[in-house]
């Protein structure tokens, strides 16, 4: 679902009798426009929630504030501490692609007011862009079986302390139903470990009975298969991927990733870029070793591939692995990261992971909303597998219902919009 963006309604035209929407005026923090608007009741001085060029609902002046809080928040800056060099790398941004070193600069900020100025300029640049798309996507978690053996990851082969399970199709096709026809759900992920037991065949019946009931996007996150899968699943109609290579540096992915090839990762991800796919990729912070530069490489990476979303998130421990002892990915960084990726990739979808708001709940959440990240991504798998799907220990869950009150839900203004949105942003892309 895409969320809603509260505005307070200064005037309401006198509309012709028997039509169905009225035009109203509404002023926000951008200034006045004149959309259309839904509810019938409508008023001066009421406050609407709108998306896109239409108002659909009402809500309260105290729910309004709440959320416009956590949309725009106010940052103080105190620009006399700001030297020149780096105000001029966030004014070049605007301009060119910013350089290997620049952005190494902005990941090495230590400083708060300098701190505050990069995130504020990604909040700035990602309002300009994509003022009213803030979504909310849901993932289901279906199998937690993995062949690899990843040394971060809680779910590898080794692992022996987790209960495995495995959702039947009929369950993934019905949760999926539930989530888009009650909930109102039009992203959603599938993922799991890499799990051949689910054949090629599987995957795409999956995929075709959901998009036979359903208005969905559908992300498929199911690890290194074949390029004859991923075509396979594309023509069953699956729209994008989520797979991330990790890290750009060779060598810190080889001793985290036995058995696996960092050119073959890379390799598969431009193949699904050129079937056609929605492309979310990116990586993790604060891996054993890794490097500042490796993270400005990572984010290069990251573009130089053609993300249209954008998936980080720090490290956490997982106390069943071989990296239970190191520590956790910085909450700072993962913001940097978040911000100076919004500076590259403008357009991009960058959601708040799971991983961020699991190292700072509900404040990583808002954090990362106001550095530049546009989407929110909540679990849907089944209560009784969730605290299985260990890849680490501990993952946030909450205030779903409170962000969910903000979404466009079961309208099929709110699937337009989102189709039209990305088609605006990805011109390749199809549903
Ligand atoms: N099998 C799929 C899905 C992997 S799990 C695939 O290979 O694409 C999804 C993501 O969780 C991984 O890509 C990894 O970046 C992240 N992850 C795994 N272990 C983690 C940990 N300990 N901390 C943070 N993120 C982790």
């Amino acid at each position: 679902m895409c969320l809603t963006i509260p505005a307070k309604v200064v005037s309401v035209e006198n509309s012709c009798a028997g039509l169905p929407v009225k035009r109203i005026t509404i002023r926000d923090s951008k200034g006045e426009k004149t959309i259309n608007a839904l509810p019938a009741d409508i008023r001066a001085g009421d406050w609407v929630l709108y998306a896109s060029d239409m108002a659909v609902e009402k809500i309260s002046e105290d729910d309004a504030r709440e959320i416009l809080e956590l949309l725009e928040p106010k940052r103080y800056i105190d620009i006399s501490r700001l030297d020149s060099a780096f105000l001029e790398i966030l004014k070049a941004c605007h301009t060119r692609e910013l350089r290997r070193e620049e952005i190494i600069r902005l990941l090495c900020i230590g400083d708060d007011a300098e701190t505050n100025a990069l995130l504020s300029e990604a909040n700035t640049i990602r309002q300009a862009r994509l003022r009213d798309f803030f979504c909310i996507h849901g993932i289901i978690e279906f199998s937690n079986h993995c062949v690899r053996n990843c040394l971060y990851c809680g779910l590898r082969r080794d692992s022996k302390d987790i209960r495995r399970y495995r959702m039947a199709p009929d369950e993934i096709v019905n949760s999926v139903y539930d989530a888009v026809n009650r909930r109102g759900y039009k992203l959603i992920v599938l993922q799991s470990g890499d799990d051949f037991f689910y054949t090629d065949d599987m995957l795409c019946g999956i995929i075709r009975k959901i998009k036979e009931k359903c208005r969905v996007f559908i992300f498929m996150s199911v690890g290194e298969r074949s390029r004859a899968s991923y075509e396979k699943m594309k023509d069953a109609g699956a729209n994008g991927v989520l797979f991330r290579f990790e890290t750009s540096n060779k060598a810190l992915y080889s001793s985290i990733h036995p058995g696996q090839s960092h050119d073959e990762r890379i390799a598969l991800l431009r193949e699904m870029k050129k079937m056609g796919y929605f492309i979310a990729t990116g990586f993790l912070i604060g891996l054993p070793g890794q490097t500042v530069e490796d993270i400005a490489d990572d984010i290069i990476t990251t573009k130089s591939i053609g993300a249209n979303m954008v998936s980080v998130g720090p490290f956490i421990p997982s106390d069943i692995t071989p990296l239970a002892l190191h520590p956790a990915g910085s909450a700072a960084m993962t913001l940097k990261v978040t911000a100076v990726s919004r500076l590259l990739m403008p357009k991009a979808k960058i959601p708040v992971t799971t991983a961020l708001e699991t190292i700072e709940n509900e404040e990583g959440r808002r954090l990362g909303l106001s550095s530049g990240a546009n989407s929110l991504m909540f679990n849907l798998t089944p209560e009784k597998y969730r605290d299985d799907y260990r890849i680490y220990p501990n993952k946030y869950h909450g205030k779903e219902e409170f962000w969910e009150k903000y979404g466009l839900y079961k309208e099929e203004i709110s699937y337009k919009m989102l189709e039209r949105k990305m088609f605006e942003a990805f011109e390749s892309f199809e549903v």
